[in-house]
């Protein structure tokens, strides 16, 4: 098969587009032929290699995959040669405590494809039978295969994590990004408002199609002052931080009292300090979050096929300009999501 492989870590020049052999399944496994693959930032920090991170090399990255069912293992019972998927990325041992109470994002095992294990960035992927979702016919593969990890995410930071309420106010962080723009939609569902923060005006204006009602440009105004403005002085009550070192100041300063941060990443750097005081006398909750749950998936690609929750494509590529596509996402201009074409 013609897959996306590096070698050894580095930048977008060391992704190559080669052959590769078609994966082995096991019984409990299917074989997916890839016909999308979203790109997460995940894949620039698989790529460029993290510390105390040993990516198996070489390695195909990729986390996001839609396609359709072209082998299935002895014991597979739930899906069909042919059927249309969705893949859940994350894969976990399925027996642990965490697992058998359905937070498997918890598991000491749990890795995603493209991460510890081959990813969808190739004509063709394996995957345990778990992880196929059912598939919304009303979407393109590309649509598809938009969803599942950033959305994912943002519902376990603003639902589970968080524990949004209606009528709340939530800042989030970098409208444009994957996360961003699905916490923008989970927000805006549950009935809370949501302030949404952006380098450009044209992104803003996307924003507001997503459900955003407020509205700050981080590169010509200062986030916690707009919150203050726009909240009476009062602050938000959930933050969506992503960005890191960059906004862990403003994403502190801007929160009421009683109010929760809820962090999945740090693009911009993992320093981060800080005020004890401001913590407690506030009685502010700093949330850790990663991933989600296969359940939450399934609450949101339910979503999904009645048209509340709507995937983000930015641009398309093909399978052979995976690279490009890398460089595109480093650059941080996109709205949403981009997807290879396999
Ligand atoms: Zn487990």
């Amino acid at each position: 098969m013609k897959a996306i492989v590096f070698h050894h870590h580095g930048g977008a020049e060391v992704l190559h587009y080669e052959d590769a052999p078609v994966p082995a399944i096991r019984a409990n496994e299917v074989l997916v032929r890839v016909r999308a693959c979203a790109l997460n930032h995940l894949d620039l920090w698989v790529r460029a290699g993290m510390p105390n991170v040993p990516i198996p090399l070489p390695h195909i990255p990729g986390s996001d995959v839609a396609g359709e069912i072209a082998e299935i293992g002895a014991g597979v019972t739930t899906v069909k040669v042919g059927q249309k998927v969705v893949l859940a990325p994350g894969v976990s041992c399925g027996k642990c405590a965490a697992c058998i109470a359905g937070q498997d994002n918890r598991c000491r095992q749990f890795s995603n494809l493209g991460y510890m294990l081959d990813g969808g960035c190739a004509e063709f992927v394996r995957c345990p039978e778990v992880n196929c979702l059912p598939y919304p016919e009303n979407l393109t593969f590309e649509e598809a295969a938009s969803i599942p990890l950033v959305f994912q995410t943002a519902w376990h930071m603003l639902i589970t994590r968080a524990q949004l309420q209606p009528g709340e106010d939530v800042l989030i962080l970098g409208a444009g990004s994957g996360v961003g723009s699905a916490a923008i939609q989970i927000a805006a569902l549950f009935g809370a408002r949501a302030i949404a923060t952006a380098g450009t005006g044209a992104k803003l204006e996307k924003a507001r199609d997503l459900g955003a009602t407020l509205f700050i440009n981080h590169k010509t105004q200062k986030i916690r002052d707009e919150v203050r403005r726009m909240t009476n002085k009062r602050g938000v009550d959930v933050v969506v931080e992503h960005v890191g070192t960059a906004t862990w100041d403003e994403s502190v300063a801007s929160l009421a009292v009683g109010g929760r941060l809820v962090t999945c990443g740090a693009t911009t750097g993992y320093d981060a300090k800080i005020d004890l005081r401001f913590l407690f006398i506030r009685q502010l909750s700093l949330l850790g979050s990663y991933m989600g749950a296969k359940s939450e998936l399934v609450s949101v690609m339910k979503l999904v096929a009645s048209g509340h929750l709507k995937p983000v494509v930015d641009r398309i590529f093909p399978l052979s300009a995976c690279a490009d596509a890398h460089r595109y996402l480093e650059a941080g201009e996109q709205f949403g999501k981009v997807v290879l074409t396999v």
